[in-house]
Protein backbone atom coordinates (compact mmCIF):
# COMPACT_ATOMS: atom_id res chain seq x y z
CA UNK A 1 0.00 0.00 0.00
CA UNK A 2 1.04 3.46 -1.04
CA UNK A 3 1.36 5.75 2.21
CA UNK A 4 -0.81 8.80 1.84
CA UNK A 5 1.19 12.36 2.67
CA UNK A 6 3.80 11.33 4.96
CA UNK A 7 0.80 9.30 7.40
CA UNK A 8 0.63 6.27 8.73
CA UNK A 9 -2.91 5.07 8.13
CA UNK A 10 -4.79 3.28 10.35
CA UNK A 11 -2.27 3.09 13.55
CA UNK A 12 -3.21 5.62 15.73
CA UNK A 13 -0.09 6.25 17.31
CA UNK A 14 1.92 7.33 14.33
CA UNK A 15 -0.05 10.12 13.23
CA UNK A 16 1.19 13.67 13.13
CA UNK A 17 0.53 17.24 11.15
CA UNK A 18 2.66 19.42 10.20
CA UNK A 19 3.17 22.88 12.38
CA UNK A 20 1.09 24.55 9.02
CA UNK A 21 -1.89 22.17 8.86
CA UNK A 22 -2.38 22.86 12.53
CA UNK A 23 -2.14 26.80 12.28
CA UNK A 24 -4.21 26.83 9.20
CA UNK A 25 -7.06 24.36 10.44
CA UNK A 26 -7.34 25.96 14.31
CA UNK A 27 -7.85 29.04 13.00
CA UNK A 28 -10.93 27.63 11.02
CA UNK A 29 -11.54 26.25 14.62
CA UNK A 30 -11.30 29.52 16.58
CA UNK A 31 -13.42 31.45 13.75
CA UNK A 32 -16.30 28.34 14.72
CA UNK A 33 -15.77 28.63 17.87
CA UNK A 34 -16.29 32.37 18.01
CA UNK A 35 -19.49 32.38 15.93
CA UNK A 36 -20.54 30.15 18.64
CA UNK A 37 -19.61 32.69 21.30
CA UNK A 38 -21.60 34.89 18.74
CA UNK A 39 -25.12 33.04 19.40
CA UNK A 40 -24.88 32.11 22.80
CA UNK A 41 -23.48 28.97 22.80
CA UNK A 42 -20.71 27.31 24.54
CA UNK A 43 -17.67 28.68 22.36
CA UNK A 44 -16.14 25.22 20.80
CA UNK A 45 -15.37 24.46 17.50
CA UNK A 46 -14.28 22.04 15.50
CA UNK A 47 -13.14 20.66 11.88
CA UNK A 48 -12.51 17.10 10.86
CA UNK A 49 -9.53 17.40 7.87
CA UNK A 50 -9.33 14.32 5.14
CA UNK A 51 -6.70 14.59 2.93
CA UNK A 52 -6.22 18.21 3.66
CA UNK A 53 -9.76 18.75 2.89
CA UNK A 54 -12.57 19.38 5.52
CA UNK A 55 -15.19 17.10 5.31
CA UNK A 56 -17.06 18.27 8.55
CA UNK A 57 -16.86 21.08 10.71
CA UNK A 58 -19.36 22.25 13.79
CA UNK A 59 -19.51 24.12 16.52
CA UNK A 60 -21.86 23.91 19.63
CA UNK A 61 -25.63 23.95 18.64
CA UNK A 62 -26.78 23.04 22.13
CA UNK A 63 -29.25 25.74 23.15
CA UNK A 64 -29.80 26.56 19.60
CA UNK A 65 -31.51 23.25 19.09
CA UNK A 66 -32.41 22.13 23.10
CA UNK A 67 -30.22 19.33 22.21
CA UNK A 68 -27.27 18.38 24.96
CA UNK A 69 -25.69 16.23 22.83
CA UNK A 70 -25.04 18.85 19.83
CA UNK A 71 -21.56 19.27 20.66
CA UNK A 72 -19.32 21.06 17.56
CA UNK A 73 -17.87 17.27 17.47
CA UNK A 74 -21.04 15.47 17.03
CA UNK A 75 -22.60 18.07 14.71
CA UNK A 76 -18.82 17.57 12.87
CA UNK A 77 -19.52 14.05 12.77
CA UNK A 78 -22.56 14.10 10.95
CA UNK A 79 -21.37 16.41 8.10
CA UNK A 80 -18.35 13.80 7.49
CA UNK A 81 -21.11 11.27 7.20
CA UNK A 82 -23.19 13.27 5.03
CA UNK A 83 -19.95 13.94 3.26
CA UNK A 84 -18.44 9.94 2.69
CA UNK A 85 -22.43 8.98 1.58
CA UNK A 86 -22.01 12.05 -1.21
CA UNK A 87 -18.59 11.29 -2.19
CA UNK A 88 -19.30 7.53 -2.29
CA UNK A 89 -16.40 6.59 -0.06
CA UNK A 90 -16.48 4.14 3.20
CA UNK A 91 -17.11 6.43 6.25
CA UNK A 92 -14.57 3.70 8.42
CA UNK A 93 -12.10 3.86 5.58
CA UNK A 94 -12.45 8.14 5.88
CA UNK A 95 -12.43 8.35 9.45
CA UNK A 96 -9.50 6.43 10.24
CA UNK A 97 -7.42 8.56 8.09
CA UNK A 98 -9.11 11.73 9.24
CA UNK A 99 -7.71 14.34 11.89
CA UNK A 100 -10.06 16.00 14.07
CA UNK A 101 -9.09 20.48 15.15
CA UNK A 102 -11.18 21.01 18.06
CA UNK A 103 -11.35 24.80 20.36
CA UNK A 104 -11.10 22.42 23.63
CA UNK A 105 -10.42 18.94 24.38
CA UNK A 106 -13.42 16.84 23.97
CA UNK A 107 -15.70 15.79 26.62
CA UNK A 108 -16.33 12.52 27.56
CA UNK A 109 -19.47 11.99 24.94
CA UNK A 110 -17.38 12.96 22.20
CA UNK A 111 -14.44 11.65 23.51
CA UNK A 112 -16.01 8.17 23.19
CA UNK A 113 -17.67 8.96 19.90
CA UNK A 114 -14.21 10.22 18.86
CA UNK A 115 -12.87 6.61 19.70
CA UNK A 116 -15.60 4.44 18.02
CA UNK A 117 -15.62 5.56 14.80
CA UNK A 118 -11.66 5.30 15.29
CA UNK A 119 -10.44 9.37 14.72
CA UNK A 120 -6.67 8.32 15.29
CA UNK A 121 -5.42 11.61 16.28
CA UNK A 122 -6.97 14.80 17.48
CA UNK A 123 -5.43 18.49 17.94
CA UNK A 124 -7.12 20.79 21.10
CA UNK A 125 -6.90 24.08 22.62
CA UNK A 126 -7.26 24.17 26.02
CA UNK A 127 -8.02 21.58 28.80
CA UNK A 128 -11.54 20.62 29.64
CA UNK A 129 -11.76 20.60 33.16
CA UNK A 130 -15.32 20.01 33.72
CA UNK A 131 -16.26 17.37 31.00
CA UNK A 132 -13.01 16.17 29.95
CA UNK A 133 -12.35 13.00 28.30
CA UNK A 134 -8.81 13.21 27.14
CA UNK A 135 -7.44 13.25 30.84
CA UNK A 136 -8.95 16.02 32.45
CA UNK A 137 -11.85 14.02 34.04
CA UNK A 138 -11.64 10.85 32.19
CA UNK A 139 -8.93 9.14 30.12
CA UNK A 140 -11.71 8.05 27.35
CA UNK A 141 -8.62 8.76 24.70
CA UNK A 142 -6.19 6.30 25.77
CA UNK A 143 -7.68 4.00 28.23
CA UNK A 144 -8.05 0.52 27.55
CA UNK A 145 -11.49 -0.16 27.38
CA UNK A 146 -13.08 -3.38 25.86
CA UNK A 147 -15.31 -3.25 22.53
CA UNK A 148 -15.01 0.77 22.03
CA UNK A 149 -13.02 1.34 19.06
CA UNK A 150 -9.87 2.59 19.07
CA UNK A 151 -7.65 4.96 21.67
CA UNK A 152 -6.73 7.91 19.89
CA UNK A 153 -3.63 10.58 20.54
CA UNK A 154 -3.73 13.80 21.61
CA UNK A 155 -1.84 17.08 20.91
CA UNK A 156 -3.27 19.71 23.52
CA UNK A 157 -2.20 23.03 23.90
CA UNK A 158 -2.60 25.11 20.77
CA UNK A 159 -3.97 28.97 21.49
CA UNK A 160 -5.10 27.73 24.58
CA UNK A 161 -5.67 31.00 26.24
CA UNK A 162 -7.55 31.89 23.47
CA UNK A 163 -9.86 29.08 24.02
CA UNK A 164 -10.50 29.35 27.43
CA UNK A 165 -10.82 33.48 27.51
CA UNK A 166 -13.84 32.48 25.14
CA UNK A 167 -15.47 29.95 27.43
CA UNK A 168 -14.41 32.69 30.44
CA UNK A 169 -16.41 35.34 28.23
CA UNK A 170 -19.46 32.88 27.53
CA UNK A 171 -19.55 31.60 31.24
CA UNK A 172 -19.98 35.16 32.17
CA UNK A 173 -22.90 36.50 30.83
CA UNK A 174 -26.01 34.50 31.11
CA UNK A 175 -26.70 31.32 29.88
CA UNK A 176 -30.34 31.24 29.05
CA UNK A 177 -30.48 27.67 29.43
CA UNK A 178 -29.52 27.28 32.82
CA UNK A 179 -31.99 27.14 35.64
CA UNK A 180 -31.82 29.99 37.70
CA UNK A 181 -30.58 28.29 40.48
CA UNK A 182 -27.61 27.41 38.46
CA UNK A 183 -26.52 30.58 37.89
CA UNK A 184 -23.20 31.35 40.28
CA UNK A 185 -23.65 33.53 42.65
CA UNK A 186 -20.39 35.12 42.60
CA UNK A 187 -21.70 36.51 38.69
CA UNK A 188 -24.86 37.75 40.01
CA UNK A 189 -22.74 39.76 42.95
CA UNK A 190 -20.09 41.43 39.84
CA UNK A 191 -22.85 42.55 37.38
ZN1 LIG B 1 -18.56 16.95 23.71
Amino acid sequence: MEAKRGSTPATGGAWSVSAEETEKWMEQAMQMAREALENIEVPVGCLMVFNNEVVGKGRNEVNQTKNATRHAEMVAIDQALDWCRRSGKNSSEVFERTVLYVTVEPCIMCAAALRLIKIPLVVYGCQNERFGGCGSVLDIASADLPNTGRPFRCIPGYRAEEAVEMLKTFYKQENPNAPKSKVRKKECQKS
